[in-house]
C-alpha cells in the first residue's frame, strides 16, 4: 500500500477547518504523488498555500480545483509558498502574473533557478539558522495570547524585511555539480537534465511581493496566522500557526508518515535547526490539527513530532557507530555505509552531511579536509 503522501492528487475539494479547504495537486517528485495546495477563503477571495509544480498541466489543476470550489484564478489574493521547493513554489509567479496576488515567502527564500545575487551567503544562511534557533528555544509558551510574544522573542524582529546584502552561496544544483563536501555528483540522466533545462527556461520562479520572518502576522481566512521559521529541510521553511481555530499549517515540516530530508549545508548544524523547530512547534499553545503539504491532515503533532526526533536519534547514532568502525572516512563513503543500496547518491549523502555536522557540533566527530573533500571521525566517547 502506498504511503499517504505518495497517494495520486484527488479532485475532491474538502473543507479541513473553517475556511480552509484541501485541494491536491499532481506533482512528479520520487516518493510523493501530490501537494496539498490549501485554500483560505475570506471576503477578498482565497489565499492558496504552496500552488504546486511550475508547468502547464500542474496550472491546469489549479484552475480545476479552484473552478470546483466555486473560484476563479482572479480571486486568488495572496499565495504563500512555505519554502523553495518546486512542487511548492510552482504556480505562484503566475497567479501573481494573472491575478495580481501577493507572493508571500521566508525572506531567505531562494532558488536554484533565481538570480544568484539573489542567493543568500553562506555567513548569512548561518545567521538566519541561529535567529530561528535562539527564537525556538527563547519561545516560552503555550498560550495563545501570548502569540506576539512569538513576534517579538529574541532573534525574532517579527518584521517583514526585504533581505540584506547578498552574495553567491554553494549549494546542490539539480542538474549535478560539486558537492559542499567535496567531490562532485553526477548528472542526472539527460532526460531529467532537459527537463530542468526546460523548466529554467520556461517558468521563472517567484518572486515574493513579501518576504517575512519569524512572528510576522498574517490575515488569512478571516483570523491572525503566524509565521513560524522552521529551517531544516530548507533554510527558508515556514509553518503557519493559527491561534484561534488550533491549525498548524506544517508545510513539509512536519508530515503525517514520511521524514523529511534534512539538507546539509556547510554552515552550522540544520538538523539541530530542525529539532529546535519541530519542539517549537510541539509547544505551541492549543494546536489540535496539523495540515501537511503532503498527506492527510493530522491530530497529534507533538506525537508525530516526537517520532520524528526519534527517528533522527536513531539515525545519527548509527552513523557515530559506523563513523567509529572505519576510522576517518568522506560523506559518500559513510552515507554508503548507514542507507541502502537503493537510496544511495546525493540525498543520502546530503542528509548524512548533516547528521556528521550535528555530531561535530555535540562534540563527537572531528572533521578536517584532506585531497578536496572533507573527512570525519567520529570521537569515542
Ligand atoms: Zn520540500
Ligand atoms: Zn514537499
Amino acid at each position: 500500500m502506498p504511503k499517504q503522501e505518495q497517494e495520486t492528487a484527488s479532485e475532491e475539494v474538502v473543507e479541513v477547518a473553517p475556511g480552509v479547504l484541501r485541494m491536491q495537486l499532481p506533482i512528479w517528485m520520487p516518493g510523493l504523488g501530490h501537494v496539498n495546495m490549501y485554500g483560505l477563503v475570506d471576503d477578498r477571495g482565497l489565499a492558496v498555500v504552496d500552488p504546486g509544480m511550475p508547468g502547464p498541466k500542474s496550472w491546469r489543476a489549479v484552475k480545476a480545483r479552484l473552478r470546483s470550489a466555486g473560484y476563479r484564478v482572479g480571486d486568488v489574493h495572496t499565495v504563500l509558498v512555505t519554502h523553495s521547493h518546486p512542487d511548492h513554489f510552482g504556480c505562484a509567479g503566475r497567479l501573481r502574473k494573472e491575478a495580481g496576488a501577493e507572493v508571500v515567502a521566508h525572506r531567505a527564500f531562494t532558488t536554484w533557478t533565481m538570480d544568484p545575487r539573489a542567493a543568500v551567503s553562506e555567513a548569512e544562511a548561518e545567521r538566519v539558522e541561529e535567529a530561528a534557533i535562539r527564537a525556538a528555544e527563547g519561545y516560552r509558551g503555550p498560550s495563545a495570547d501570548e502569540a506576539p510574544s512569538l513576534a517579538g522573542g529574541p532573534g525574532a524582529p517579527g518584521d517583514d524585511d526585504h533581505g540584506d546584502d547578498m552574495e553567491g552561496r554553494r549549494r546542490l544544483a539539480p542538474w549535478g555539480g560539486p558537492t559542499p563536501w567535496g567531490g562532485h555528483h553526477p548528472a542526472p540522466a539527460l532526460v531529467h537534465r532537459m527537463a530542468y533545462r526546460a523548466m529554467r527556461l520556461l517558468f521563472s520562479p517567484p518572486d515574493p511581493t513579501r518576504r517575512v520572518v519569524h512572528g510576522a502576522s498574517l490575515r488569512l481566512a478571516g483570523r491572525d496566522w503566524f509565521a513560524v521559521h522552521t529551517p531544516g529541510h530548507t533554510l527558508d521553511h515556514l509553518c503557519l500557526w493559527d491561534p484561534e481555530g488550533g491549525v498548524l499549517l506544517s508545510g513539509d515540516h512536519v508530515l503525517p508518515t514520511i521524514t523529511p530530508h534534512i539538507a546539509g549545508s556547510p554552515h552550522g548544524d540544520s538538523l539541530h535547526a530542525y529539532l529546535v523547530t519541530l519542539d517549537l512547534v510541539a509547544s505551541l499553545d492549543g494546536v489540535e490539527l496539523g495540515l501537511p503539504a503532503h498527506g492527510h491532515p493530522f491530530t497529534d503533532v507533538p506525537g508525530r513530532v516526537e517520532a520524528i526526533k526519534e527517528h533522527h536519534r536513531e539515525r545519527v547514532e548509527e552513523l557515530r557507530r559506523a563513523s567509529l568502525a572505519l576510522g576517518p572516512t568522506g560523506v559518500q563513503e559513510l552515507s554508503r555505509e548507514v542507507f541502502p543500496r537503493r537510496h544511495w547518491g546525493v540525498m543520502a549523502e546530503s542528509e548524512t552531511f548533516s547528521h556528521l555536522a550535528h555530531l561535530r557540533r555535540a562534540g563527537e566527530a572531528e572533521r578536517w579536509e584532506e585531497g578536496g573533500r572533507l573527512v570525519y571521525r567520529a570521537t569515542p566517547g
